[in-house]
């Protein structure tokens, strides 16, 4: 790792050159910041599952043939990725009311929204994050009419199959966010989800007991991060120690 070069360096991860061109190394740091990076701590190992839990979900959704900029996981803490033009956009949909919307609405936390919604924030962290129409995005060409109506399909494809592998193990999908970038094949323009999943970017609540399984737990100091963390993968089959179940493991390459 330390004789690749640095190209970005990021609050949880950070980004390396690739092997190849059009790849970039993205490894997984321990660092957990809350409300824009006041909130700072070393959460040790959350890198470690937040690799792994990020790795399940790509695959997971390439498998049903959504595309993303994962290729392969290369150790505990890195992935290799698909270089990618990263819209300048927070993709959030939420399935119940939480955190900023139940906040700027008054809603009760928890309460089942009639339907998925999807909203943009534009990502500027010295602005921070601030809510976006998708009328500005198009207006300040920061994305395409197309772009937006792929970004929307996707994002709604992605909580479809995100709340029901989550359900299945006995977790809600409260809202998730991720990011969406472009790449280039034979000239042709394409969107794929890029950035992470993981509890870092999700709201998870055990279904039974309503249980916080994500980084509310520390943004709202609700006790251990990394058992909240260590739950999700546990329930998932992709704890690092139990792994060996799991069908069409990436090959490690060091
Ligand atoms: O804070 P808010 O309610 O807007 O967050 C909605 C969802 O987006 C949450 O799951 C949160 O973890 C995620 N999020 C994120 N990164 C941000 C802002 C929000 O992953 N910068």
């Amino acid at each position: 790792m330390a004789r690749r070069k640095k190209i970005y360096e990021g609050k949880a991860k950070d980004l390396f050159e690739g092997p190849e061109p059009g790849t970039l190394v993205q490894y997984f740091k321990d660092d957990a910041t809350a409300g824009n990076g006041e909130k700072r701590a070393v959460i040790e190992g959350k890198g470690v599952l937040n690799n792994r839990l990020s790795e399940f979900f790509m695959v997971g959704l390439q498998q049903i043939g959504i595309p993303t900029h994962f290729i392969r996981r290369l150790n505990m803490r890195e992935q290799l990725i698909r270089q990618v033009e990263i819209i300048p956009l927070e993709v959030i949909v939420r399935n119940f009311a939480a955190g900023s919307m139940a906040r700027r609405l008054g809603l009760e936390e928890g309460m089942p929204l009639p339907r998925p919604i999807v909203e943009f924030s534009y990502k500027d962290d010295s602005l921070g994050d601030p809510l976006v129409p998708e009328e500005y995005i198009i207006a300040f060409g920061w994305a395409s009419q197309q772009d937006m109506d792929d970004v929307v399909s996707l994002a709604l494809r992605v909580n479809d199959f995100l709340a029901g592998t989550l359900y299945g193990v006995g977790i809600k999908l409260i809202d998730f966010k991720i990011e969406i970038g472009r790449v280039w094949d034979n000239e042709f323009p394409r969107l794929i989800v890029a950035d992470e999943i993981s509890p870092d970017s999700c709201r998870l609540w055990d279904i039974e007991t309503g249980q916080k399984l994500d980084k509310d737990v520390f943004r709202r100091d609700l006790g251990s991060l990394s058992d909240a963390y260590t739950e999700v993968a546990r329930r998932l089959g992709v704890l690092p120690t139990n792994v060996t179940h799991r069908p069409a493991k990436p090959t490690l390459i060091n």
